[in-house]
């Protein structure tokens, strides 16, 4: 990968002080944000308002690299794609495109690999190996509307990685992603996920971007807590409750909870009280998805069983859904394409 700062990562402030610098007029910059973000060019010849020799310029002060798709799944159910990519130094991730009533949704994955440790989850058990840098993540917008032909009108922050553990990178992507010059998208239409890193829950609240925060929750008790997500050692569950509340005071906005059904696990009708308990006094919603199994692990669950469960929590008046399940015929939850791919 070039050491050069890309140009995609760039805010157009930031360009503008960056071509100011290079003794070039500001409106250049807002020229070459357009064909970046707007137009979405794959290269800096393709500006074609923009001189010869300023793009040599730009072309040695700036990288511009793509990731490049090397895999698209299509499912023959319900039309849910996803897409492999290799980034420039060989790493994969994995992007979803999901369709639903009010528009297509994209999952994009934050980092390549994971180090939180989730019992259940396929994109930690090959461990970390980096964080995406803010343009790697936009690429898989840009990338997967070139390549499927779709518009994407939400994005959801819960492919592989845990988006808070590359805070930087992440609060530039949606800058750049929310940015009016750009491709405008209201933070509104975007959701991050995350495991419960409570010291950034905290930093995001006082962003105040007005994205839906999902907290992947999955036990309302410390002890099976621990022992499905380790990162439940570092923040017990009182206190992810207590960054959950100062969030909404905050933000006004209301929390999701993720809450992967797991067969034995925290499927019981005293883990559907105690859950209720814990989320009160705040307004929320539950996402019931049932566990994805995967090889390394004996997890198991289904759909009738996680609408018993979502049943027992309306009944005891919590506000509840059981997630729709897309792409079951291609792999679709996240980090098992990349495992297949890398043989990891
Ligand atoms: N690291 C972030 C976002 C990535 S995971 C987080 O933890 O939230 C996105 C969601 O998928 C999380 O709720 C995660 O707990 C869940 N998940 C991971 N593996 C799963 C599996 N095998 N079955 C069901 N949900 C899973």
């Amino acid at each position: 990968m070039s050491d050069l700062t890309d140009i995609l990562a760039m805010t157009l402030d930031e360009l503008k002080e960056r071509l100011t610098e290079l003794g070039e007029k500001p409106f250049r910059a807002a020229q070459i944000f357009e064909w970046l973000h707007k137009k979405r060019v794959g290269s800096f010849d393709e500006m074609t308002n923009i001189s010869a020799a300023l793009r040599e310029k730009l072309k040695s002060e700036f990288s511009f690299e793509h990731i490049q798709p090397v895999r698209v799944l299509k499912s023959q159910k319900d039309g849910t794609e996803k897409i492999l990519y290799a980034l420039a130094d060989g790493n994969h991730i994995e992007t979803v495109l999901m369709s639903y009533e009010h528009g297509d949704s994209l999952c994009v994955s934050s980092q390549a690999g994971c180090r939180m440790g989730c019992r259940f989850c396929a994109s930690t058990i090959a461990g970390f190996k980096r964080n995406l840098e803010p343009q790697e993540i936009l690429g898989q917008l840009y990338e997967t509307e070139r390549v499927t032909g779709r518009k994407v009108s939400s994005i959801v922050l819960m492919g592989i990685g845990e988006p808070l553990d590359n805070f930087d990178n992440v609060v530039k992507f949606l800058k750049i992603l929310s940015s009016p010059e750009g491709t405008n998208m209201s933070l509104r239409h975007v959701s991050l996920s995350t495991c419960g890193l409570v010291d950034r829950i905290y930093d995001l609240a006082e962003l105040d971007l007005g994205l839906t925060l999902s907290i992947s929750l999955h036990s309302p008790y410390n002890a099976k807590r621990s022992e499905l997500m380790p990162i439940n050692n570092r923040y017990k569950i009182e206190e992810l409750m207590k960054a959950c509340r100062d969030y909404f005071a905050k933000t006004g906005r209301r929390i999701s909870f993720e809450y992967a059904l797991i067969e034995g696990e925290n499927d019981s009708p005293e883990d559907a009280k105690a859950l209720v308990s814990i989320l009160g006094g705040m307004p929320y919603h539950i996402n019931i998805i049932p566990v994805n199994s995967i090889k390394e692990r004996n997890y198991r669950s289904d759909r009738p069983a996680a609408q018993r469960f979502c049943a027992l929590l309306t009944e005891l008046g919590a506000n509840a859904t059981v997630r729709r399940t897309l792409g079951a015929d291609i792999n679709a939850a996240c980090g098992q394409l990349r495992r297949e791919y890398e043989g990891i």
